[in-house]
């Protein structure tokens, strides 16, 4: 207990509420990360009194101007080092049918106890000179912790119909923390499931960020699973659910597969946005799904529906709609292609032509197909991984010679209509392809020089006469400053 209270803030407090004889505790996930060593950033003080008059106090004996004050809540917030020190005065709550906000009124510290939702996040700790550092645990929150036990306070029923969002809570801890729920608190959630529905998008997605951000982050989605929140709130993902069987085969079933998936990147990253591409990458297997006799168990198109699909999932789980979502969008629609590499003898330019298309994100595309072998052969599990580091290598000497991966067109569309004295038009479109795939499939070395004489003739096939030089075009670009120095050819 004693390094948990080994934050100078905590005596600033106790000094405090010895002069204005008040009490002050520290109290909620703050407690429970101390007593499980793991580091938080939060910290909540509660106070018998008024938290914003107390953090008022604080700030000014820290010569501190800055102070986030939120009346409608009665909280303050100060920032000390890389601490977040929140400040709010006891309360008791009472909540009616249709909304998760509580009408407040003053309390004790036990009121204040009862509104928490697990007895692990209940625990307090005096700052108060006469038992400064005591436990103040009325639910017996540090043996839960002991067994790792995911458990109201009060009963169930009405905590999670009070607040629903403390169902997705519990599941976020639970997995998270690697804990357990209580049985009779697991058999309420299912009960209580569907007051879900007066919970904002945003606070649910906040929940399953964290879920999909937790060490294993399979064991909270099986959880939302049995429990049928997920049905509700990410039935895309309950679809994966199931194995067929026609003509005497079985396909697996992809959401555990799936969940397989996440695991294993979660292994290797906390990229919130790479797990994700791990949740996503096989949601439309169930729309693509097909017995083909003779062929088995298909799912033609499953990457290119599932890229379809991303957005109205983003949206309605109220996850950014921009750069997340189209790098999301990206490793879905790629992601069978370096399996489609692996296997075959493959080319240059079909090499090349996949670091053209992830570009800044092969290397995120090549960690999702390695996490998608799911196989239970180590044998075949091995051989998978030796084929994906080829290809890594092969990309790896392209790169070095080609620079594919950050794309420039060596002449530019600007340029190509300058050269043939052209306005914008077709075929300037297809100019700047036909460079592009020359260079992709190798024909010619990406830079300037050679790009030029290709285009040069490709003028002339289209009809096209040049009005400028290459040199005129390189005076031309050294001056605007896009072009430093003419590239030199490589041997
Ligand atoms: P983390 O910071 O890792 O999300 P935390 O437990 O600190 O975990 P916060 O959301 O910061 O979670 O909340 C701080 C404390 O406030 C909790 O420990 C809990 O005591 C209480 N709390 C938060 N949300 C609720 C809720 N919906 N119902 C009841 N108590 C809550
Ligand atoms: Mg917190």
């Amino acid at each position: 207990m004693e390094n948990c209270l080994n934050v100078p803030v905590f005596e600033i407090i106790s000094d405090i509420a010895a002069e204005k004889n008040l009490k002050a505790f520290v109290i909620g996930g703050f407690v429970r990360d101390c007593l499980l060593r793991r580091n938080s950033k939060d910290i909540d003080i509660v106070v018998l009194g008024s938290g914003i008059d107390f953090a008022e106090k604080v700030a000014r004996r820290l010569g501190r101007k800055k102070l986030s004050i939120f009346k409608n809540f009665g909280t303050a917030m100060l920032k000390t080092g890389d601490l977040e020190v929140e400040f709010v005065g006891a309360r008791k709550e009472s909540y009616n049918r249709n909304s998760r906000k509580p009408v407040v009124e003053d309390g004790s510290l036990e009121d204040d106890q009862n509104r928490r939702d697990f007895t692990i996040n209940a625990m307090a700790i005096s700052l108060n000179k006469e038992d400064y550092g005591r436990l103040v645990d009325p639910f017996n929150g540090i043996t839960d912790l002991e067994k790792k036990i995911i458990r109201t306070p009060l009963d169930p029923s009405t905590t999670f119909s009070d607040d629903p969002l403390r169902m997705m809570r519990a599941i976020r801890f639970a997995s998270q923390l690697n804990f357990r729920i209580d049985d009779v608190c697991f058999a309420s959630i299912r009960e209580n499931k569907e007051r879900l529905k007066i919970v904002s998008a945003e606070r649910i997605t906040d929940e399953l960020n964290k879920i999909v951000l937790s060490p294993k982050p399979s064991a909270g989605f099986i959880m939302m699973e049995t429990t049928g929140i997920l049905q509700l709130i990410f039935p895309e993902f309950q679809a994966l659910k199931g194995v067929d069987e026609e003509g005497g085969q079985k396909h697996k079933d992809n959401f555990y597969h799936t969940l397989k998936v996440l695991d294993n990147i979660s292994l290797v990253t906390d990229s919130l946005w790479l797990r994700w591409a791990a949740v996503l990458h096989d949601i439309a297997k169930p729309l693509t799904k097909k017995y083909e006799p003779g062929l088995g168990w298909t799912f033609h198109g499953h990457e290119f529906l599932g890229y379809k699909m991303v957005p109205s999932i983003f949206r309605r789980l109220k996850l950014p709609l921009h750069e997340s979502m189209h790098y999301v969008q990206k490793l879905v629609l790629l992601h069978l292609r370096p399996i489609v590499l692996s296997q075959e003898i493959v080319t240059d330019s079909a090499i090349r032509r996949l670091l053209f298309d992830a570009g800044e994100d092969i290397d995120d595309l090549m960690t999702l197909c390695e996490a998608d072998i799911t196989s239970k052969n180590p044998q075949t599990v091995k051989k998978h991984l030796a084929n994906f580091k080829k290809v890594r290598e092969k990309m790896a000497e392209l790169e070095a010679r080609d620079s594919i991966r950050n794309f420039q067109p060596p002449i530019s569309g600007d340029n190509i209509q300058l050269v043939f004295n052209i306005p914008p038009c077709r075929e300037i479109g297809t100019i700047k392809n036909f460079l592009k795939d020359a260079i992709l499939d190798g024909i010619i070395p990406n830079n300037f020089d050679a790009a030029w004489e290709h285009m040069i003739e490709k003028g002339k096939e289209l009809g096209l006469t040049p009005h400028l030089s290459k040199e005129d075009i390189l005076r031309i670009e050294n001056q605007n400053g896009t072009i430093e120095s003419p590239s030199p050819s490589k041997p």
